[in-house]
C-alpha cells in the first residue's frame, strides 16, 4: 500500500477496486464485485437463508478500542452467528460502508484484513456492497448469504413444553469484557481480563455446531444469543407459545469470568444472563436426545450444557441456586 494514498484521491472506486482485490470471487458462472448486482447460484434443493446486521460507531463499537482488524472479524462474525442459529451453511456476503471523509485509508486496510480472515475461515465470499459517505462515523453493513435443505432449517417456534434448553460454550464473557473495555470495572493486565475483552472483540459464531445440530434432526429450535440469554430464550418461548425455567445456577461460565466477578455481587448473573453479545446457540430438544445432542458438540468441539426445560407457562422464570426467582434490572440491550 502506498503510504502517501488517501481515500479522497482513491475515490470511491478505487477502494472498491482495493476491497475487490482482497477477496477471491465467486467462480464462473456466478458473479460478484463488479456489475451491477451479483448472480448467485444456491446448490439445487437447497432454501437461501439471508441476514443482515448494521454496526455503527458510537453505537455497537468505539473507535478508541482501535482494534480496527477485530471490527473488521466481528461485524462479519455478527451476521455469521444468525446463519448458525438457523443450522444454514454461509456462502456469501455483502460488505456496504458509509466512512467519513478523511478517514485514514490504512485503518480501512486494517478493518479489511479482519474481515478477509474471518471470510477465510468460514469459506464465504464477498459478493458484492455499497459504498458511500458518512456524516456522523463510520457505518458497516454486513449481509451474509447461507444455505440448507429446507426441511433441516431451526426456527425460533419449534419449542414444545417439556424440551430441555440448552446453550452452547460459556455466558457472560463479552459482556463482562465489554464492561472492563469501558472502564465501568477496574481493569488488570492478566489473562482473564484479556480473555474476556477478546471474547467481547472477537466472538466466534457457532457455525459448525448449528449446522451439525441442523443436519442431525436433533433440536426443536434455536436462536444465537446476541441480546443476552433471557431476551433471546424469550423470543424462542414467545414464538413457541411455551414458557420456561431455567436453573442459573447451571449456566456454563468460564473459569475467567469466575476469577473475575464475585458470585455474591449483584452484577454476577446479570452479566450471564443479560449481559448479550455472547453469540453462543441457545437451542431446545427433548430430553432424549441429550446423548445425542452432547455427542454432536464433542464432534464439534463446543461445549453444551442444559440449563432448563420449556413448559406452557407463558414465561420465563429464572432460578437463582437457592431456589429464588432472578429478577434482571434490565433483560438485554434496547435500542430506542
Ligand atoms: P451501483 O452504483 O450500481 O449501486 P456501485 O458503483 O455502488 O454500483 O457498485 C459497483 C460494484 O461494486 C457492485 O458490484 C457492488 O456490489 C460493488 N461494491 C460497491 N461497494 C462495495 C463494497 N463496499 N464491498 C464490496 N463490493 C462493493
Ligand atoms: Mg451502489
Amino acid at each position: 500500500m502506498k503510504s502517501d494514498s488517501t481515500l479522497s484521491n482513491l475515490g470511491e472506486f478505487g477502494l472498491i477496486d482495493r476491497i475487490r482485490a482482497r477477496f477471491p470471487q465467486p467462480a464462473l458462472p456466478e458473479m460478484g464485485i463488479g456489475d451491477d448486482a451479483a448472480l448467485l447460484n444456491p446448490a439445487p434443493g437447497m432454501q437461501l437463508v439471508v441476514s443482515t446486521d448494521l454496526l455503527a460507531e458510537g453505537v455497537h463499537f468505539e473507535r478508541s478500542f482501535g482494534q480496527l482488524r477485530l471490527l473488521g472479524r466481528k461485524s462479519l462474525a455478527v451476521n455469521l452467528s444468525d446463519l448458525a442459529a438457523m443450522g444454514a451453511r454461509p456462502r456469501w456476503f455483502f460488505l456496504s460502508l458509509a466512512i467519513p471523509a478523511g478517514f485514514p485509508l490504512d485503518e480501512i486496510e486494517v478493518f479489511l484484513d479482519g474481515l478477509a480472515e474471518q471470510a477465510a475461515e468460514h469459506g464465504v465470499l464477498l459478493a458484492g456492497g455499497d459504498t458511500c459517505g458518512s456524516r456522523s462515523g463510520l457505518v458497516i453493513s454486513v449481509t451474509v448469504m447461507g444455505e440448507q435443505q429446507p426441511e433441516r432449517l431451526l426456527r425460533r417456534s419449534g419449542g414444545r413444553p417439556g424440551d430441555d434448553i440448552w446453550v452452547s460454550g460459556t455466558l457472560g464473557d463479552s459482556a463482562l469484557g465489554l464492561q472492563l473495555l469501558l472502564g465501568q470495572t477496574e481493569k488488570t493486565d492478566d489473562a482473564a481480563t484479556k480473555y474476556v475483552i477478546h471474547r467481547h472483540l472477537d466472538p466466534a459464531p457457532r457455525c459448525g455446531l448449528g449446522q451439525m445440530l441442523a443436519e442431525a434432526g436433533l433440536v426443536s429450535a434455536m436462536i444465537d444469543i446476541s441480546d443476552g440469554l433471557l431476551a433471546d430464550l424469550g423470543h424462542i418461548c414467545k414464538q413457541s407459545g411455551c414458557g420456561a425455567e431455567l436453573q442459573l445456577g447451571q449456566v456454563p461460565r468460564s473459569p475467567q469470568f469466575s476469577a473475575l466477578v464475585d458470585a455474591a455481587s449483584p452484577s454476577f448473573w446479570h452479566l450471564m444472563v443479560a449481559g448479550g453479545e455472547d453469540y453462543e446457540l441457545c437451542f431446545t430438544a427433548p430430553a432424549e436426545r441429550r446423548d445425542a445432542i452432547l455427542k454432536q458438540a464433542k464432534t464439534a468441539g463446543i461445549p453444551a450444557t442444559v440449563i432448563g426445560k420449556l413448559n406452557d407457562s407463558g414465561r420465563v422464570v429464572a432460578r437463582l441456586p437457592d431456589g429464588s426467582i432472578f429478577q434482571p434490572s434490565a433483560s438485554g440491550y434496547t435500542h430506542f
